[in-house]
């Protein structure tokens, strides 16, 4: 009989302890990386399960019933969680987006909610504070997560048509209850509502104009998403990828469509307008136009390491720096270091080289999209 080989979850990624500074300077809100660039939106992933298997991000050949996911121990608690979040607002961060795996498996993720809910930027303006989902239990959750003070949600949905969403999800998951799951975040305030479509050429992008077409005049804003080389496990081919160039000429066929001012640096995605009035819709181009020279995002694992980039190697251990018992200011010190040092930028060079993801020459292990969040 074969033996799997299963890595340690705590080793999973190279991610050593951050450094504390001799001297501790308090946050001024204000930090820049190596290329000048800010620190305004944190990602935390709160968990690494999910219970959908996308072949793009969790291919059941690799995430099944064997896989170790991480124990309960190894999460942060909400209250390392919400420690941690206040630190990186105090250096600017002005967006968390709660993400995972699947964000809303998370048992009593609310209390979480309610606890970032009360944070503050230094001059005082309440976080925007959101969340990527699924959509498979948003209908039952979605009261309570407004309640709680969540602001809006993304919803991914990579097919109107029921065989194909099926096929994608590998679960045999419906797409009617994730279209019930964004009329009730609708009906309970959590807008302005984004849904992701991750296009993957030869498999769902007959479907952009139906999709499309169905979130038009709905004050929701559909977003194309170039099928990423994100993670070690999906079999990323640059062949799959649909550039958004032609998702834009498919939808020109049927609508005349204007581009957009982004409405805040960083923007993920390209905006644009449907002429006639009918809404907007984005192009998220990480494959063919990367965004790194604004990148001002950081990534906190589920079991709290920080990572710079989507597409990194290794991370930063904050969670030991926690448990060691340090203060806030030398977390925030050390933080503040890191983020000086960073100089990721992944996606730009990649684009000099597409045709294979940079990390197979080194031997790295890239980290897993579901583990460090989307
Ligand atoms: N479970 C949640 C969800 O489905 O939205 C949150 C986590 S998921 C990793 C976040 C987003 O990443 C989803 O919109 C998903 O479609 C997208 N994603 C995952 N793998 C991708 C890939 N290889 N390329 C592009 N987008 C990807």
């Amino acid at each position: 009989m074969g033996e799997t080989v299963i890595p340690l979850a705590d080793l999973r990624y190279a991610a050593p302890v951050p450094i504390i500074p001799a001297v501790l300077t308090a946050p001024t809100g204000l930090i820049a990386d190596q290329l000048g660039r800010p620190l305004r939106d944190l990602r935390i992933s709160v968990t690494d399960r999910c219970n959908f298997r996308c072949s793009y991000c969790m291919p059941k050949e690799v995430f099944d019933r064997d896989y170790v996911f991480l124990p309960h121990s190894s999460l942060l608690s909400f209250e390392e969680i919400s420690r941690l979040a206040r630190i990186f607002v105090a250096h600017g961060v002005q967006k968390i987006r709660l993400t995972g795996g699947e964000p809303l498996l998370r048992k009593g993720l609310e209390a979480l909610v309610a606890m970032l809910a009360e944070l503050r930027t230094p001059d005082g303006t309440p976080l925007d504070l959101t969340l990527t989902t699924n959509g498979s239990v948003l209908a039952r959750k979605a009261r309570a997560l407004a309640d709680a003070g969540l602001k809006r949600v993304t919803v991914s949905l990579d097919a109107l048509d029921d065989s194909i969403f099926r096929r994608m999800n590998d679960v045999d998951f419906p797409v009617a209850d994730v279209l019930q799951g964004i009329a009730a975040a609708q009906a309970a305030g959590l807008g302005p509502i984004k849904v992701n479509m991750v296009v993957k050429r030869g498999t769902n992008d007959h479907e952009i104009v139906a999709m499309a077409r169905h979130f038009r005049h709905s004050g929701i804003v559909l977003r194309f998403i170039e099928y990423m080389d994100v993670g070690a496990s999906n079999g990323w081919r640059m062949d799959e990828v649909l550039p958004s160039a032609q998702v834009l000429g498919r939808l020109r066929e049927h609508w005349p469509l204007e581009s957009l001012d982004p409405t805040v640096v960083g923007e993920t995605a390209e905006r644009w307008r449907y002429s006639d009035g009918a809404g907007e819709i984005g192009l998220i181009s990480s494959v063919t136009q990367a965004f790194c020279r604004d990148c001002n995002r950081a990534r906190l694992s589920t079991e709290g390491k920080l990572f710079m980039c989507l597409f990194a190697t290794s991370g930063h251990d904050l969670r030991s720096l926690l448990r060691q018992g340090r203060s806030d200011a030398e977390i925030s010190a050390a933080l503040g270091l890191v983020w000086a040092g960073r100089s990721d930028r992944y996606s730009e060079l990649r684009a000099a080289q597409p045709a294979q993801p940079l990390d197979s020459s080194t031997g790295q292990r890239r980290v897993e999209m579901h583990y460090i969040g989307g």
